[in-house]
């Protein structure tokens, strides 16, 4: 028995939009899409019908950048531009709080993403152990542990974070009766101004040994720039007083995209989250390593960071995705509110590029594009509904400019 969707507007990641359309699924998978006409003919007496006359149905949408662990901070912080400054506030909350908090926050925060629509997502943590109730609702989350720290802290850390991840890939592969979808697994080198280049590329040749995804943080800030290039900044003042810097620490002389790359960091492709300053070298960088870059519009205008090169960087055949970040920095953890608002900060782009960074874009960085993120023949059967206007002729400008909120659809 089949179940068809029918709807306002069927609207794929990629490909045209269909009038009155409808997806026929089965077991969770899309068969074929259409319009109701050529389906309706298809349909058997007993197959069940869903009609949404007032929506467009997209594919379910993609966080490629989030950190769920924070899920408890939202409004905790104001919108600023010192960046070292929230961090070292975020930085003294975090570890105030009990375990028991910690793994409410995943909790909360895989439920609120799913509420908005997410189907898959990137959750960087720091503690890998509270992420192991992901994938309970069928959600498909990458959880990249993160390491920090320099020196022999950075080695502890880093052996650390390999048992975390071990321990989530052996509760995915069959532990687990609750986890509907399979947890993937991925390491996160933090950020140029927490470890070192060498061991940058230590992670991640670990992980692509073990077949496991890389994620970091780079080019956040100017001052993440200055602290690796010239040793300057408030960052690099920040991390000096705290005494979190070895004594033979030097800048690089670099910024921290090329020094990383010289440390054969980009051996392979790496899921970038920010990516918010970048010259035309460091873009070729990313490029030619397949990296994609996790932009995160919101966070982005609560730091007040300068215009972000996301058109030159696909302009450049660099995958561009879209992540929400933390409560930390972003209002809500839903990617339809990054789409819409960055649309509203750029009126004159394409409805459809944007849309195609909320869903297949975000799914194809996370190796994730033969499952998710399309409505196309072989997908999972995972959709958004989003009400739009009867009269409304481009619907992807339609789901960009309604305020209502997105409803999840699996089937
Ligand atoms: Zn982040």
């Amino acid at each position: 028995m089949a179940h068809i969707v029918r709807a306002r507007w069927l609207v794929p990641a990629r490909g045209e939009c269909i009038a009155d359309g409808a997806v026929v699924t089965e077991a969770g998978r899309i068969l074929r899409i259409g319009t109701w006409r050529e389906i309706e003919r298809l349909a058997g007496s007993d197959d069940r019908i869903t009609h949404l006359p007032d929506s467009a149905l997209l594919p379910g949408l993609v966080n490629a950048h989030t950190h769920l662990s924070l899920s408890d901070m939202r409004g905790k912080f104001r919108s600023t531009k010192n960046f070292a400054g929230w961090i070292a506030r975020l930085a003294a909350r975090r570890f105030l709080r009990t375990e028991a908090t910690m793994r409410r926050a995943v909790e909360d925060g895989a439920a609120e993403s799913a509420a908005a629509g997410t189907v898959a997502g990137a959750d960087l943590t720091y503690d890998g152990r509270f992420d192991d109730c992901l994938g309970r609702d069928g959600s498909r989350w990458t959880v990249f542990v993160e390491i920090l720290r320099f020196g022999q802290a950075g080695e502890a850390r880093f052996r650390e974070a390999l048992a975390e991840a071990e321990q989530l890939e052996q509760i995915s592969r069959g532990g687990s009766p609750t986890c509907r979808a399979p947890i993937r697994v991925g390491l996160s080198p933090h950020a140029p101004y927490t470890l070192a280049p060498e061991m940058f590329a230590r992670v991640c040749q670990e992980a692509y040994r073990r077949g496991w995804s890389v994620s970091t943080h780079l080019h956040e800030t100017e001052d993440e720039i200055a602290f690796v290039e010239r040793g300057e900044g408030t960052l690099h003042g920040w991390l000096s007083a705290a005494r979190f810097l070895p004594r033979d620490w030097k800048p690089a002389g670099l910024r921290p995209i090329p020094m990383l790359a010289a440390a054969g960091f980009f051996a392979g492709p790496v899921l970038v989250g920010h990516a918010n300053y970048l010259t035309d070298e460091e873009i070729q960088i990313l490029a030619r390593s397949g990296s994609s870059v996790a932009f995160c519009p919101r966070s982005h205008a609560f730091f007040r960071h300068k215009d972000h090169p996301w058109r030159r960087l696909l302009a450049a055949g660099v995958n561009v995705c879209l992540g929400t970040d933390s409560l930390a920095s972003s209002p809500s953890l839903s990617v339809m509110d990054e789409a819409r608002f960055l649309f509203a900060q750029s009126p004159d782009a394409d409805p459809q590029m944007i849309l195609d960074m909320a869903t297949h874009r975000g799914a194809a960085a996370l190796g994730l594009a033969n499952e998710v993120g399309d409505l196309a023949p072989g997908l999972a059967a995972e959709f958004c509904a989003v009400e739009v206007p009867a009269d409304s002729t481009d619907p992807r400008r339609a789901v960009l400019t309604a305020t209502g909120a997105v409803r999840p659809l699996r089937v």
